[in-house]
């Protein structure tokens, strides 16, 4: 091809390549350090993927130094939902990645590297697109989908060894200069293709900082670099975009994996060097076989899994840092030891190592999720619980959050009841699940299906819970609670050692546990608690002997 069909094709654009590669001054970064770019589509809301994405290209920044930005890849236009961009800029602000550039509003920008969305680089990439054509390296295509489909019908007839437009079939490619000139000025509808010069059964060795050497068929795609609206494909966004914008490493998720070979001979074809390439695996889900044999892996998925919506860690109430934690937890095998040791550091002070990253897949688990999240809870101190589980009730939970206005130092008193000790709460909304007894106003003991230990023993509970309201006195500290209750236990025959308990348990009624969880049960309709004297004062004198008498006179009037 030639200058007279980049000109015809690209009349518009006066600026050549190289006056737009002068844009964009190669980054002075300091040795070792790394430029790295987060680059979602406007599309839907954010999916966990895309957040473990954006973290670990974050995490593997900061620990390295460097640059980390934010790029919107907007070319597909009719994918686009309205305020894409600020629901993707305020996901990330809520999980605290921060970015050095890139998009920061709907149509604002930071940084000197930009514009960073692709829409507004259309100029930028068909003064590329027009130089490959100038020096013959890509080509107009004029086939209608109909004729792309034929093409596809006689390969599939004759067998060819790959599929798609190349070679002999790209039919497009060898037009000569008089045709392509008049069917530009016919006003015929056209693409932009690259001419690649690969060929077929020849292999390459590509390289991926997880998955290491790769041998790969090079690419032999005439591929579509412009479409029909002007604008790129997303291959030749990637490549034109990460040149310019500096990037040294490209981490993204692995469905582009086959797509290596073709940037790279694009990268190539425009004399730019290759980033580095590192594919992250998604994130997967095990699900029981509908033949109830086993269990089988898939990838997370928007449309089944809650968990898949990154907004859905924030409605349940898992704090931001634990969320961080288990996306590293299951990003690296080194990141949960370090953790063990550095419970205070900055998740940023972790040396990511993708090296360490495991190509087949992590799997999500909510079993690992709740523990990390318990350990993060447990060594949170407890103003900043109390200021994170206000924040969040006001958005989530109305009743809780009434509770905490109208009961702020009995709150503050419960934190330390269930903190550290037990690592019961995963997430806020645990709270109220796991202790309406403390924070639910209208909580009261059904004391009609009582739990199947106390059978032998009811006919006593009513006169042993009048005993120990006799002697229950408030301002008690929790060793005089307890030696009251010994001395209701004792009165009742019920033994108060456990080993003696153990030898004779013929020789009483009970033991202190059973008489202990009587109590218990009463106050809060459970027989698993945490601390006893601790929730009495959590819930106030009132509460602690009103709902012992409303119990025990239940039974006592069945
Ligand atoms: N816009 C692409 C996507 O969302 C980005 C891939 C990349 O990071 O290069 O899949």
């Amino acid at each position: 091809m030639s200058k007279r069909v980049a000109d015809a094709l690209f009349p518009q654009i006066k600026m050549t390549y190289q006056e737009a590669e002068a844009l964009y001054p190669p980054r002075n970064l300091p040795e070792g350090a790394v430029c790295t770019r987060f680059a979602p589509s406007p599309t839907g809301f954010m999916h966990i993927g895309g957040l473990y994405t954006a973290l670990l290209n974050s995490s593997f920044t900061r620990s390295r130094g460097g640059v980390f930005f934010l790029r919107i890849e907007d070319t597909d236009q009719k994918r686009q939902i309205e305020n894409g961009v600020t629901e993707i800029i305020s996901a990330l602000d809520e999980f605290q990645i921060r970015f050095d550039e890139g998009a920061v509003g709907e149509t604002e920008d930071s940084g000197s590297y930009g514009p960073y969305r692709q829409s507004l680089r259309r100029e930028i990439y068909q003064a590329f697109a027009k130089y490959l054509v100038e020096i013959g390296r890509a080509y107009p295509c004029f086939c209608t989908s109909e004729e792309l489909e034929a093409i596809r019908d006689r390969q599939e007839k004759a067998d060819a060894p790959q599929k798609g437009y190349y070679g002999q079939w790209a039919a497009c490619r060898e037009l000569d200069e008089e045709t392509v000139l008049k069917r530009i000025a016919n006003g015929d509808r056209w693409i932009v293709r690259m001419r690649s010069g690969g060929k077929l059964g020849v292999s390459r060795v590509y390289h991926d900082m997880i998955r290491g050497e790769l041998s790969m068929q090079e690419n032999i795609l005439d591929a579509v670099i412009i479409k029909g609206d002007g604008l790129p494909t997303y291959h030749f966004a990637h490549v034109v975009d990460d040149h310019l914008m500096g990037t040294t490493d490209v981490i993204r998720a692995d469905e582009w994996i086959a797509s290596i070979p073709l940037h790279v001979e694009m990268f190539e074809l425009l004399g730019f060097p290759v980033p580095r390439y590192t594919h992250l695996s998604p994130i997967m889900k095990n699900e029981a076989k509908e033949d109830g044999e086993g269990v089988s892996r898939r990838k997370l998925s928007k449309r089944k899994d809650p968990e898949a919506r990154v907004g859905y860690y924030d409605e349940a109430g898992y704090p931001i840092p634990a969320v961080l934690d288990y996306l590293l937890t299951i990003g690296s095998a080194d990141y949960e030891p370090w953790r063990e040791e550095h419970m205070d550091a900055s998740i940023y002070d972790f040396p990511l190592d993708l090296s360490k990253t495991g190509a087949a897949g992590a799997l999500f688990d909510f079993d690992k999720l709740n523990n990390v999240a318990k350990k993060r809870i447990g060594h949170m101190p407890e103003e900043q619980i109390f200021d994170a589980v206000s924040a969040w009730a006001k958005r989530y939970d109305a009743k809780l959050s009434r509770y905490m206005e109208d009961n702020g130092d009995a709150f503050r008193r419960s934190i330390a009841v269930w903190h550290e000790k037990r690592l019961d709460v995963a997430k806020w909304s645990d709270l109220m699940e796991l202790y309406p007894y403390m924070y639910d106003p209208a909580f009261t003991v059904d004391a009609a299906a009582l739990p199947e230990s106390f059978l032998p023993h009811k006919e006593r509970i009513p006169e042993i819970l009048a005993d120990y309201l006799s002697v229950f006195d408030y301002e008690d500290g929790a060793a005089e609670w307890f030696g009251k209750v010994k001395e209701v236990a004792a009165r009742h025959n019920y033994c108060v050692k456990m080993g003696a308990y153990k030898k004779h348990p013929e020789d009483y009624n009970g033991s202190i546990a059973d008489l202990s969880s009587f109590i218990r049960y009463a106050l809060t309709g459970t027989t698993n608690t945490p601390d006893l004297h601790g929730i009495i004062h959590v819930i106030g004198k009132d509460a602690a002997v009103g709902r012992v008498e409303a119990f025990r006179s239940k039974l006592a009037n069945r």
